[in-house]
């Protein structure tokens, strides 16, 4: 047998992330709508405060990112002690992985919930119990809080939730934390909150303000486009924050992240602007696609899931999608999800595109 340096054995067990990828270029426009990235791109000031960053690319950035956080905290009204800047929101999840499980302890999130928590779990020798979504693909407290026990350290809820869109409202993400033991901790992904505009929503702040227990974790990826920069936010209790300033790297942001988070959190026009597309965008393909006879799960988010007669057709219609009409969309087969395609909502063209290649499919 040949001796080499072996990993830990969980390490092995897991299966990478398989991102969504661009269409193959062709000849006119391809659209990547497999990512939940923004059709707009981002703020030209974020942009622009890159490039002046670039002036001084031989200088640390502030490991504690102590702008960025002052920018957030005005932002949100929050308390800048309780912030923790990440690359990326899955830098956060890592880190929480790392500073709070253990082999044997447990994680509980929901069964089509965003599946890099379980990535984060195994890492440290966590095991993922999946919750039971509810018929219309929504998180099901019952079922989440069914699963806690001794073991469980986190429990995982994006909400609204990737690959789905769907969302919990304020108060049953109450009763899911008021069903939890003091010792677990809740982690609120709202990668979307800026996309979602219903009343009985909200993102996380109050709980985790409220509570010991309960961190918020936030994106710029998404509706701010700067997901090419990995910049992440958690806003959660002190005690926390301080555990995982003890296991991240000490830069763990880089400089040229941090202006442009600053720059992105200030350009308001260009986020109404966003939203704006979104909302158009996100009406027009979900109304699009039900009158082409498919099933759409309402989404609250800057995608949605279109259902298929089949898992083949689903992966047909992909194929079709992207080799005929240059757009990309995601399978979602990983999530036990197969007869389903996540799409993300593009500009207008971009959804235009979807709605003039799925008909084409539908009438094959
Ligand atoms: C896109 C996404 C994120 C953001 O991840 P980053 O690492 O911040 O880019 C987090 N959670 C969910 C559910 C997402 O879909």
């Amino acid at each position: 047998m040949t001796v080499r340096p072996e990993p830990l054995p969980q390490v092995l067990e897991i299966s990478p992330y398989v991102p969504g990828h661009a269409p193959p270029a062709r000849e006119g426009k391809v659209y990547k709508l497999a990512s939940n990235e923004n059709p707009l791109g981002c703020s030209q000031a974020a942009r622009d405060a890159v490039q002046a960053a670039t002036a001084h690319m031989e200088i640390y950035p502030d490991g504690n990112c102590a702008q960025l956080k002052a920018a957030i905290s005005r932002r949100y009204g929050l308390d800048k002690a309780r912030l923790v800047c990440g690359a990326g929101s899955d830098e956060i999840f890592q880190l929480l992985a790392r500073a709070f499980l253990t082999a044997g302890d447990n994680i509980v999130q929901s069964a089509y919930g965003f599946l890099v928590y379980q990535l984060v779990a195994q890492q440290s020798g966590a095991q993922t119990r999946f919750a039971a979504d509810t018929p219309e693909l929504k998180a099901d407290v019952d079922a989440m809080l069914a699963l806690v026990d001794e073991r469980t350290k986190i429990v995982f809820l994006a909400n609204p939730n990737n690959p789905t869109g769907t969302y919990l409202s304020v108060e049953e993400v109450r009763r899911l934390h008021a069903g939890l033991p003091k010792s677990v901790l809740l982690v609120l992904d709202a990668a979307y909150a800026e996309y979602v505009s219903r009343n009985d929503y909200a993102a996380g702040i109050e709980l985790a303000s409220e509570f010991d227990n309960v961190l918020m974790t936030r994106t710029f990826s998404k509706i701010h486009g700067l997901a090419a920069l990995r910049l992440g936010w958690g806003y959660g209790p002190e005690h926390v924050i301080d555990a995982i300033n003890r296991v991240r790297g000490p830069f763990n942001v880089s400089a040229v992240a941090q202006v442009a988070g600053i720059a992105a959190l200030a350009d308001t026009d260009f986020v109404e602007k966003s939203l704006r597309v979104n909302a158009e965008g996100l009406e027009k393909l979900t109304d699009g696609i039900r009158a082409l006879g498919l099933e759409v799960v309402e989404s609250v988010a800057n995608f949605l899931l279109a259902r298929f007669g089949s898992a083949e057709e689903a992966k047909a219609a992909a194929s079709y999608l992207e080799t005929d009409h240059g757009v990309s969309v995601r399978l979602v087969a990983g999530y036990g999800l197969p007869e389903y395609l996540r799409i993300t909502v593009g500009d207008e063209e971009g959804v235009d595109a979807v709605l003039t290649g799925l008909k084409a499919f539908c009438s094959k």
